[in-house]
Formats: C-alpha cells, sequence, structure tokens
C-alpha cells in the first residue's frame, strides 16, 4: 500500500512536471506564431433549416506549428486564457472575421459571420470600442458579426454590469449576440432578461443522444420551445445526419450547424457551398 501510495505520487507529479512543460512550450510557440501570422481561421456554414440557405458562418481559431504540429482550440484556449494572450487571438479572429465579412458584402454576398469570444476578452474594458474600430477600419457593416458567449459567461457577466454595458452598446450598433453550448451551464433565466441575447445555441452533446433516448427528445423539444417563447431564434449545433435535422425541424428549430451540412473550411470553399445548390 505504501509503495502504491508513493508510486501515484511519482507519477502525479510527473503528470504535472509534462503539462507544465507542455503549457509553456505551447505559450512560447504561440506567441512566435503571433507575430509570424501562422494563425488560420476557418468558417462553418450555419444553414436556415427550411430554406437550406446559409445564413450565417462561424469563426473558428486553426493552429499548426511547425515544431509542435496541430493544437487544438480545445488545448489552445484554455491556455491562451491563463497566459492573457486569448485577448492575442481574439484580435486576430475579430480582424480576419471583419475583413472577410466585407470582402464578400463588397462582392454582393451579405454573410454573417460568428466569433467566439471568452470571459476573460470581455474583462477588457476596451473590448467594445476595439471591435468597433476594427468594424470601421475594415468598413465592416456591424449587423453582419455576431458573438458567440457561452453559458458560463453569461452567469459570471452577469456579476459585471461593465461588461453588460458594453454588450448593450454592441448590440445598439447591430450586433448580434448568440448564447452558445445551451443546456451546459447553470441555466438562470435572470440572464436572459439582462443580456442582449438574439439566438440560443444548443449544444452539440444534446444533438449527439437525440436519437439515442426519449428524454433527451423531450428537453431538447423544451430547450426549442422555450427559445420560442422568448422570441429567440434557436440553432442547434453538432448536428451530423438527417434524422437529427429531420426532428429539429418538426420541433421548430430555426437553424443547424453540423458536419451533415459542412464541417469548417476555408473561406474559398465557403463561396463554393453557397453557389451549390444546398441540400
Ligand atoms: P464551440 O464554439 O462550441 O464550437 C463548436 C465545435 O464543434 C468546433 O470545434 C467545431 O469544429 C465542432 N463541430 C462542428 N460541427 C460538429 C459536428 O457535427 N460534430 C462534432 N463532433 N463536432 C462539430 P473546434 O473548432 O475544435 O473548437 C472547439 C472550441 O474552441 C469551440 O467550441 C470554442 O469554444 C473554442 N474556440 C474555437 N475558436 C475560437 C476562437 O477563435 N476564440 C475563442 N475564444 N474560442 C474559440
Ligand atoms: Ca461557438
Ligand atoms: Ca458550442
Ligand atoms: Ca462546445
Amino acid at each position: 500500500v505504501r509503495e502504491a501510495g508513493g508510486d501515484s505520487i511519482v507519477s502525479l507529479s510527473n503528470a504535472t512536471h509534462k503539462a507544465i512543460n507542455r503549457k509553456s512550450i505551447i505559450e512560447k510557440r504561440l506567441l512566435f506564431a503571433l507575430d509570424q501570422q501562422h494563425l488560420k481561421v476557418l468558417y462553418q456554414p450555419q444553414v436556415n433549416i427550411h430554406s437550406g440557405k446559409i445564413d450565417a458562418v462561424e469563426a473558428l481559431v486553426r493552429w499548426e506549428d511547425d515544431e509542435i504540429g496541430v493544437v487544438s482550440p480545445d488545448e489552445l484556449i484554455p491556455i491562451a486564457e491563463e497566459t492573457g494572450l486569448i485577448n492575442n487571438i481574439g484580435s486576430f479572429v475579430i480582424e480576419e472575421a471583419c475583413k472577410q465579412a466585407a470582402k464578400w458584402h463588397n462582392e454582393g454576398l451579405d454573410l454573417k459571420i460568428s466569433i467566439n469570444l471568452s470571459v476573460r476578452e470581455f474583462r477588457d474594458k476596451n473590448m467594445a470600442k476595439t471591435i468597433l474600430e476594427t468594424l470601421e477600419t475594415t468598413r465592416c457593416p456591424a449587423n453582419l458579426i455576431q458573438i458567440e458567449i457561452t453559458e458560463k459567461f453569461a452567469l459570471e457577466a452577469e456579476a459585471e454590469t461593465s461588461i453588460i454595458k458594453q454588450m448593450l452598446k454592441l448590440e445598439n450598433e447591430g450586433i448580434v449576440f448568440i448564447l452558445d453550448d445551451f443546456g451546459t451551464g447553470y441555466a438562470s433565466f435572470r440572464y436572459m432578461q439582462l443580456l442582449p441575447i438574439k439566438i440560443l445555441k444548443i449544444d452539440q452533446m444534446f444533438i449527439s443522444s437525440l436519437l439515442k433516448s426519449e428524454k433527451t427528445q423531450r428537453l431538447i423539444n423544451g430547450m426549442v420551445q422555450f427559445g420560442k417563447s422568448m422570441n429567440l431564434t434557436v440553432l442547434a449545433e453538432g448536428v451530423e445526419t438527417k434524422q437529427q435535422q429531420q426532428i429539429l425541424k418538426e420541433y421548430g428549430c430555426d437553424a443547424i450547424q453540423g458536419y451533415l451540412i459542412s464541417k469548417p473550411v476555408t473561406h474559398d470553399a465557403i463561396r463554393k457551398l453557397i453557389k451549390l445548390p444546398m441540400k
């Protein structure tokens, strides 16, 4: 027993050591990547469930480093938040998205682009100002930008009036807010009252078990009805099959996003998808 205990302490500290090492390598390489503009943005369509038309695309950051290879957003974003580099990633993604939306707009294509912003990014008192300035310098109409915030964020934002003020300022300019990962956080009806949310995005966790259990079906149906009763647009993420799409349509869901339509792709590929007749 003593030996086993000793072992686990050693392996724990080894694991911790490795994690710290990996983190500091990622941090170092990320600084370099930001400087060299090695980050990229891919776009995933958000489609009207009735018309099949692409209404918007979600901007998702991608990074492949020469030395450490692909670092997924699920690993990258938490480390970036801890080290403060999330603000640099955020500025990059905001600028890329605004440039792209403006470019499409000039080509006669008004496609909204959804940007993910974390809690920490909104703690920056200049967040709204930075976004509005970027809209101006890139000549991007504000109504082409959507911001996805998570439920967790919403809960924290409630306590911070400066965050709410910034959100209202952006909303006033025409930016739409999406409540991301809906259903996974501590859903509070209070922040639906306080925050300028227009779209509810049902988390993919629910969609992936949609066909497996009747209980999940009732839950999702309830979420859709809740959104409708609040006059919100309801979007489902992680839709991978026709059956999932069909059931969501029956419930009255407005829009879907997921591999059924397309994986996240380059802006050129989005252009091609739009020219193709959608399923
Ligand atoms: P999210 O905002 O919930 O984004 C959805 C994730 O699900 C994306 O993963 C997307 O590629 C993936 N996905 C889309 N459709 C399907 C599907 O049909 N099936 C399955 N299994 N997965 C699907 P990704 O790109 O790896 O991003 C992971 C998370 O990282 C995002 O979750 C978001 O929270 C965060 N993230 C990504 N880009 C950014 C960014 O620029 N800024 C910030 N702050 N966070 C970001
Ligand atoms: Ca998102
Ligand atoms: Ca999500
Ligand atoms: Ca997610």
